[in-house]
């Protein structure tokens, strides 16, 4: 098939992301609006000197700290109300566009409230209302995670898991540990992570993507994750490996990140489709589209064409993904039937029968 076609198809099937980061997927082009109008000082207004700041180019070498460093600029340009409500509506829908059926969308309130000082309650009520507003236009089931980076402080922590808790009648399902896993450890959020966990979050933790399989572990037992951002170095360990298995934790692969990163070095080395077919419950995901350059679509593409998914194994990996979401039972078992609709619409296999949905104790 040709690329364009195959292009068209990938696009076209009902796809669901787990690992989406609201930082991550802003346009380009409204981060040069927002910069020119709102007048802010970033190291250049010259657009394609920016872009180099805020998206990653092919001449760059893969890192893992000068990939988390676009972040820091992007940051500046949370500046107002309007701001942050045209990049969370923009962001949903261009996921909505790209056919993905269910979102879990992740921010940082802390980084979006730090430019102007905004409170915390305030930022995240108005990312939540625009993509709402967003999710309805474009006809996609949205949910929200918060994120904690690792370098933010507990008593700062402490703020954003109340915070998460009280936003639950809005769509916060869950909580996610991200940012810096080279020079900050997890353990310390686990008195906090455990708690939030049994009063009913959702507990994903970034971890095993440039760090060893020691902190899969870690944030499996330790933290109580029911999923992993990542996890490629699981691989390392056979016992880790077997830990994943057993407790049915959903490991929230991106392809593209992880070769921008430098968590791994090619993509034929990529362990998604092993960990796939030794029964791990991997899903793929975006990571941040806007700074990677990537969409849903495209992802899929590299594995069909980079890795050989096959047509059986991308249902699969799409079941994984709604079994995997931070909802309940039922809605999953109405996902899979509404999914299942439309791949028999396209001569596609369906996703295997979902024998057991459970949810993780
Ligand atoms: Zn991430």
């Amino acid at each position: 098939m040709l690329f364009q076609q195959l292009r068209e198809k990938a696009k076209r099937y009902p796809k669901v992301d787990l690992h989406r980061h609201l930082e991550g997927s802003i346009r380009f082009s409204t981060i040069l609006d927002i910069a020119t109008r709102e007048r802010i000082p970033l190291p250049t207004h010259d657009p394609e000197e920016l872009r180099r700041y805020v998206q990653v180019n092919e001449k760059e070498l893969p890192d893992y700290h000068s990939f988390l460093g676009k972040f820091r600029i992007l940051r500046q340009i949370y500046s107002s109300r309007e701001a942050i409500q045209r990049i969370a509506y923009e962001v949903v829908l261009d996921a909505a566009k790209d056919n993905v059926r269910y979102l879990e969308l992740r921010f940082n309130p802390l980084a979006l409230s730090q430019a102007q000082g905004f409170p915390l309650l305030k930022v995240s009520e108005w990312v939540i209302e625009a993509g709402l507003k967003a999710a309805e236009e474009g006809k996609i089931r949205l949910n929200f995670l918060i994120t904690i980076t690792r370098d933010t402080d507990l008593e700062d922590a402490k703020k954003l898991v109340q915070l998460a808790l009280e936003l639950r009648s809005k769509g916060v399902v869950g909580l996610d540990l991200a940012g810096d896993e080279v020079n900050y450890r997890a353990y310390p959020f686990a008195p906090l992570f455990r708690d939030a966990r049994r009063k009913g979050l959702g507990i994903t933790i970034h971890a095993g993507e440039v760090t060893g399989a020691g902190s899969v572990y870690e944030a499996v037992e330790i933290l109580g994750a029911h999923r992993i951002g990542h996890g490629v170095k699981a691989v390392e360990d056979v016992n880790v490996l077997d830990l994943l298995k057993f407790k049915k934790v959903v490991l929230e692969m991106c392809l593209t990140s992880n070769l921008q990163t430098g968590a791994i070095k090619r993509l034929d080395e990529h362990p998604f489709l092993p960990l796939l077919r030794l029964g791990i419950l991997v899903t793929l995901n975006t990571d941040d589209p806007g700074i990677s350059g990537t969409s849903l679509t495209d992802e899929y593409l590299l594995a069909i064409r980079g890795l050989g998914l096959t047509q059986e194994e991308l249902t699969a990996v799409i079941r994984n993904g709604i079994l995997g979401a931070f909802l309940p039972p039922s809605e999953k078992v109405k996902l899979v039937e509404e999914f299942n609709r439309e791949f028999e619409s396209m001569g596609l296999p369906l996703i295997p029968r979902v024998e057991e949905v459970w949810i993780w104790r």
